[in-house]
């Protein structure tokens, strides 16, 4: 049995889609787990997935079905990966962030990352008296296969590490301990902000990096202090989308090579782990890759989440993220 968990979110059509007159859905839905899918020329295939969130899915269905049961295994030391995948606009950061990280009032709208802040101080109020926890967050974007740290500004090329003591890790990155939910929520705020500074620094699109938030419970049994870590990691991955070669040049297409090479190399380990032939697992051909290697494969859970546009207008990159998710079941 692998561990790797394929789901699909299908949003809603945006009013820009509504007014292209693009309402012709090309998902017709059959259950929780499966749809037809429509092409441009009407060709129609079956996708199934391990669940299928469609356009009327709530935030906290999601986050109950794809991250709870992470963030649980992580409290008994089992790492654990969720990765939000799909082209710019297909609703990754709505998933994991929701509308709008700087104003978590709407509680309902709210995306996994708050929502996992509030779970493991659940988890951790609802704990044996004779455990002691510390938790840590960390924060890092990867751009043209460079780790910025998103909680200090004067990181900006960060190396990927490995040692017998600490595994593999991010030499140097910012880890910021907290002890509530609130003082969590406001670290992510920060980082979240930093990165929205810095790319506008660079002139970069936030859509053209991936963002991993990294939050590590450590646990310390009083008695016979015995100690247990587990790790989450949830990774909003730059956008899938296809850049067209005949017109980008210079950075543009430089970036979109880095890109796709990345997420092929995800795809690629996703694949292997998956393989019933135990093949070789390419873990060092991606900074992500190599960063998430003991939380994907092994004693650990991932989900990829393959998040779509429900619109005609998006048929060919729609079928693109589907098909990327079908390879890595
Ligand atoms: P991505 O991060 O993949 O580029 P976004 O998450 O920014 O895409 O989503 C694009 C737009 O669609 C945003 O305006 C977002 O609010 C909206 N959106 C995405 N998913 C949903 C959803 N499930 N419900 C309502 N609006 C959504
Ligand atoms: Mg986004």
């Amino acid at each position: 049995m692998s561990n790797v968990a394929v789901c699909v979110r299908i949003r809603p059509l945006s009013e820009k889609e509504v007014q292209y007159g693009s309402i012709v859905p090309c998902i017709r839905r059959s259950d929780q787990e499966s749809f037809t899918f429509k092409d441009d020329k009407e060709e129609e295939s079956v996708f199934t997935f391990d669940r299928v969130f469609y356009e009327d899915s709530i935030q906290a269905d999601v986050f109950e079905f794809v991250a709870k049961p992470i963030v649980k295994d992580a409290m008994n030391a089992i790492n654990g990966t969720i990765l939000a995948y799909g082209q710019t606009g297909a609703g990754k950061t709505h998933t994991m962030e929701g509308p709008n990280m700087q104003n978590l009032d709407d509680s309902s709208a709210k995306g996994i990352l708050p929502r996992v802040a509030q779970c493991i101080f659940e988890f951790i109020q609802a704990a044996d008296e004779t455990s002691e926890f510390l938790i840590k967050l960390s924060m890092v974007e990867i751009y043209m296969e460079k780790i910025r740290d998103l909680l200090d500004a004067t990181k900006n090329n960060l190396q990927v590490k490995e040692n017998r003591a600490k595994g593999i890790f991010i030499a140097g990155v910012t880890e910021r301990y907290v002890q509530t939910e609130k003082e969590l929520l406001q670290i992510l705020q920060v980082g979240l902000a930093n990165r929205a500074v810095g790319a506008t620094q660079m002139n970069a699109e936030s859509s053209r990096s991936h963002c991993v938030f990294l939050f590590t419970i450590q646990q310390t049994n009083s008695e016979d202090r015995s100690m247990k870590t587990g790790k989450v990691y949830l990774v909003d991955l730059a956008g899938s989308e296809k850049v067209e070669r005949t017109g980008a040049e210079g950075k543009l297409l430089s970036e979109a090579k880095m890109i796709n090479k990345s997420l092929s190399a995800l795809g690629n380990v996703i694949n292997a782990l998956t393989s019933e032939t135990g093949s070789h697992v390419p873990y060092r051909d991606s900074k992500l890759t190599r960063i998430l290697q003991e939380s994907l494969g092994g004693n650990s859970r991932t989900t990829l989440l393959c998040c779509c546009s429900p619109s005609s207008l998006h048929v060919s990159e729609t079928l693109s993220t589907l098909r990327f998710g079908s390879r890595a079941k």
